[in-house]
């Protein structure tokens, strides 16, 4: 099945349980034997639920970068008014 990758929206992994096109299975799990974290989502089904938690990661992030430049801004705003000019 088709993963997205979950770092990356626009990033797709081809993904069974014996084989995955992404550069962890490719470069170390294939040869080591061990399920990259897209085969270990695929198998216990929860690989779009992680897609999902991790966008909703990335939105908060945002929200609280955007808070934090109000915060920034509003504080700016009241040092020029407190200033004498
Ligand atoms: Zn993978």
């Amino acid at each position: 099945m088709t993963v997205q990758s979950f770092t990356d929206s626009k990033v797709t992994y081809e993904t069974t349980e014996h084989n995955c096109t992404c550069g962890d299975w490719q470069f170390r799990g294939s040869k080591t034997g061990k399920d990259c974290k897209h085969m270990v989502a695929l198998k216990r089904g929860l690989a779009q639920e992680i897609a999902k938690v991790e966008r909703f990661l990335a939105i908060k992030a945002h929200v609280e970068r955007v808070e934090i430049e109000r915060r920034e801004n509003a504080s700016c705003y009241l040092r020029m008014m407190a200033s004498p000019w």
